[in-house]
């Protein structure tokens, strides 16, 4: 006999555990209780402040106001990530939440570029991109179209540790407990081994049926507790620590993320309403901490606001996200380098993941197991999407892009680079994070072009392709003149 589920305990007040607090709630309602327990004094990892666009889902199922969000967390709207300098220094490229142009006859747009001699070198693939065009106009709007090919996707920049708090706030409106503490001790059933209780400090007990540890990289309960281990991706992912400081806010924000390689990692530039934020992620076998820090200052284009914060981290996953009675979300869970901006998206994703599966009647094996599946895949189809910006570049100018360039690769990244190398043919594996155009973006941005494109574009003459083009660039190119730019959208908003 099973025990029912009743009580969530979630261990952790940083972004996963007030994201898991609110969510859980919010999806799982009066049929369980949940408290959660942080330290003030130990504190959070404080940063993470780009996203992408299912956060728009996880806001709207919970009921959040769009301009309370942004003028709560200091939000600003993101576009795409600018990527300089990764396929060669001097050389840029958009990933854009967007897509280009439009399919026809299930024919990829990029295949009709491709045909007309306009997928080349400096492709024009994104000037069909109103996202792109947008972005580099610094314009936006919402924009409600019926027809899809003047859709804008998006998602933000902010303060994630005032949408904690955010959260927080909503959370304990709608009856979670929040418990103040340290914990010294967890206590273990001897004969199944889950967890029973969490003693604090200052002598409380905290007791549930299950737990979520949310309590950052040292993953307090699903690693220190259980030793479930951790599938280390550092021979792929070689960088191994961030250096963080924010500075000045810009006189306009750009409505996208900054994505700046340098010769042994990559330095991200995040505007929000008060500030903005930096930081450097690198390799710690080819920067010592003082080189990386002076490298992080001296690309800064406005004054820092704080000392710079050295932050460790190991690239890859725990064996097993749910073990026992325990399912690790957020950092605890495993860490994906923030290149595409998706650990707060996997901490969504999680929860989500949990409200599906939810073992209300009692925890089985078969539901662990089918969790833990669906976690690893996902993480993997991440991971190989961020390897690919290493791998693919032409630089050669340091000792890291080479080794970048020569490493092997997992087989599941080298089949999608070598087909799409072929005829430019994109396949999206299930329930893959990133669509097809963000896969094409990153290719070609990187520097693939495909020797050829796929025969269904030739079911339209040459004519016929460039009529389409210069109808769909006109209907791309007419809404961005009429928007606002996005400080007033933003000023607009804030004041709503
Ligand atoms: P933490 O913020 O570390 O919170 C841990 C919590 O556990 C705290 O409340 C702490 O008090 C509590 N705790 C720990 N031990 C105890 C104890 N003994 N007793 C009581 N409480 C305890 N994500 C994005 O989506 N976009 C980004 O742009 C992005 N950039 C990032 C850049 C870097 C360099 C890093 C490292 C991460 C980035 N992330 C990003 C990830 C994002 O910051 C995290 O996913 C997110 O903040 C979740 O952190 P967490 O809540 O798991 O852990």
């Amino acid at each position: 006999m099973q025990n029912p589920i009743k009580k969530v305990v979630i261990l952790g007040g940083g972004t996963a555990g007030w994201i898991s607090a609110a969510l859980t709630k919010k999806l799982l309602g009066e049929a369980i209780d949940i408290e959660l327990v942080e330290s003030e004094a130990i504190g959070t990892v404080g940063v993470g402040e780009a996203t992408i666009p299912p956060i728009q889902l996880l806001n709207n199922v919970l009921g959040l106001n769009e301009a309370e969000f942004l003028r709560e967390t200091k939000a600003t709207i993101k576009l795409a990530i600018k990527f300089e300098n990764w396929k060669q220094q001097g050389h840029h490229y958009y990933h854009t939440f967007g897509a280009a142009g439009k399919s026809m006859a299930f024919c990829h747009f990029h295949h009709l570029l491709k045909r007309v001699g306009e997928l080349e070198d400096d492709s024009r693939l994104w000037e069909y991109d109103l996202n792109y065009l947008c972005a580099e106009a610094g314009k936006f709007a919402k924009i409600n179209a019926k027809d899809p090919i003047i859709d804008m996707p998006y998602a933000y920049h902010f303060d994630a540790g005032l949408y904690a708090k955010f959260l927080r706030k909503y959370s304990e409106k709608m009856g979670v407990v929040r418990t103040e503490g340290m914990v010294e001790h967890v206590e273990q059933c001897p004969d199944t081994g889950n967890i029973v209780s969490l003693k604090l400090k200052d002598g409380q007990s905290v007791q549930g049926d299950l737990f979520l540890d949310c309590s950052g990289f040292r993953g307090l309960l699903i690693q220190e507790k259980l030793r479930t281990g951790y599938e280390d991706w550092s021979q792929w992912l070689q960088c191994d620590r961030a250096i963080a400081v924010p500075s000045e806010r810009h006189e306009h924000t750009a409505p996208y993320t900054r994505s700046i390689a340098h010769s042994a990692g990559w330095q991200w530039r995040i505007p929000l309403q008060h500030r903005n934020g930096n930081g450097l992620v690198y390799s710690s076998a080819h920067y010592s901490e003082d080189e990386a820090t002076n490298i992080l200052l001296s690309n800064l284009d406005t004054k820092p606001l704080a000392d710079p914060k050295l932050i460790r981290f190991q690239t890859g996953r725990r064996y097993k996200q749910w073990n026992k009675n325990v399912i690790a979300v957020g950092l605890s869970s495993g860490f994906l380098e923030p290149l595409e901006s998706t650990s707060i998206h996997l901490i969504q994703s999680a929860v989500v993941r949990l409200a599906h599966l939810f073992p209300h009647q009692g925890i089985t094996e078969d539901i662990v197991n089918e969790y833990n599946k669906q976690s690893k895949v996902e993480f993997e189809q991440i991971r190989d999407f961020l390897i690919l910006h290493y791998h693919v570049t032409e630089r050669d100018d340091s000792r890291f892009w080479r080794d970048m360039r020569n490493m092997d690769i997992p087989e599941t990244l080298r089949h999608k680079i070598d087909i799409f190398k072929r005829n430019g043919r994109l396949f999206r594996d299930q329930n893959d994070l990133f669509l097809e155009s963000s896969w094409l973006q990153v290719m070609l941005g990187q520097g693939i072009v495909p020797q050829d494109y796929h025969p269904l574009a030739n079911s339209m003459t040459e004519q016929h392709i460039r009529d389409t083009l210069n109808r769909i660039k006109q209907i791309k190119d007419e809404p961005v003149a009429k928007l606002p730019t996005h400080d007033e959208f933003i000023a607009n908003m804030c004041k709503m």
